[in-house]
């Protein structure tokens, strides 16, 4: 049910590596939906997936946006201190016998969901259909499983504020991973839903998690946000942008030479917001911008 009438946004960078111009333009972009409706802008550390997470980089990620005077609400919080509110979301599915346990491994999802007739990406269902013995055999064995949703292909159906109607079907997807932590998808539902967030400004790569996170808010009985999928930075060779593509972070742009009025200038003019050479500040970008005067295309990003 997409019931929230505010705009209270967030950004929530994982701290996996330093953000990149891209990155710190779908900030800029969700500060802008927000700040321009008079409603709340708030930072989540989305730092779960431990063994992707980088020590010192939650500190400069924060440091960017802040070094761009993209100012958030509050503290920022971080989703390692808040695992008891993702474990009482998985015990209240799992009361309902909304999940499974699944014993596939990475090669075992791929090669099931590489078969004709699935659609790739998605979980055919292996370990949905197990019996009680087959279960307890896998349990017995002490190999370590995941908890899945029966999403069994249900379609979900959105209106994204920039893309339009969405209409995906949803997989048997991972709510608990095999490490013992919750999965990106439970966290984020019940975090939106707890810090009340009434739109998600989010880069346009994540579209498809979005019908899983609509369909588990629903299930759980949560207010979901709206949705406003922003277009992405590409690389030259039209791949997401990455290091590879030459100095694409914040402090990469200061060793050329740019400061953080420069970095801002470069993406406000990539969205119609400013000439090229101008400088506008926060306040003016604020003044001129109206979300339904985004680009929809991707910005290709040239080294320079
Ligand atoms: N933490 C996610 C990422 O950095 C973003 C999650 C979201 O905005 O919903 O890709």
């Amino acid at each position: 049910m997409q019931n929230a009438t505010h705009h209270d946004g967030r950004f929530a960078p994982s701290p996996t590596g330093d953000l990149h111009i891209g990155n710190l333009r779908t900030a800029l972009l969700s500060w802008l939906f927000a700040r321009k409706a008079d409603a709340r802008f708030l930072v989540r550390v989305e730092d779960l997936d431990r063994s992707r997470v980088k020590p010192g980089i939650e500190e400069k990620q924060l440091a960017d946006l802040r070094s761009l005077g993209l100012e958030w609400d509050g503290e920022a919080v971080r989703q390692s201190e808040r695992t008891g509110l993702y474990d009482e979301a998985i015990r209240r599915l799992d009361e309902k016998d909304f999940l499974y346990p699944c014993f596939c491994t990475r090669a075992d999802v791929r090669a099931a969901s590489s078969a004709p007739h699935g659609i790739p990406g998605h979980y055919p269902g292996t370990c949905r259909n197990l019996t009680e013995r087959e279960r307890a055999e896998r349990e017995a064995s002490g190999r370590p499983f995941a908890l899945r949703v029966r999403g069994e292909g249900a379609r979900v159906v959105f209106e994204d504020r920039l893309l339009g109607g969405q209409n995906y079907p949803v997989d048997d997807f991972v709510v608990w991973r095999n490490d013992g932590s919750p999965a990106y998808q439970i966290a984020v539902v019940v975090d939106d839903a707890e810090q009340r967030i009434g739109e998600v400004v989010r880069g346009a790569d994540l579209v498809d998690s979005t019908p899983r996170q609509l369909f588990l808010a629903d299930l759980l009985g949560l207010d979901a946000p709206r949705y406003a999928h922003v277009p992405l930075v590409l690389g030259p060779d039209g791949e997401r942008l990455a290091k590879r593509h030459g100095a694409v972070t914040m402090a990469d742009r200061e060793e050329a030479g740019e400061t953080p009025e420069d970095v801002l200038a470069w993406m406000a003019h990539s969205l119609g917001l400013a000439e090229a050479g101008e400088e506008p500040g926060l306040d003016t970008l604020l003044a001129r911008f109206d979300p339904a005067l985004i680009p929809t295309d991707p910005t290709i990003w040239r080294p320079r």
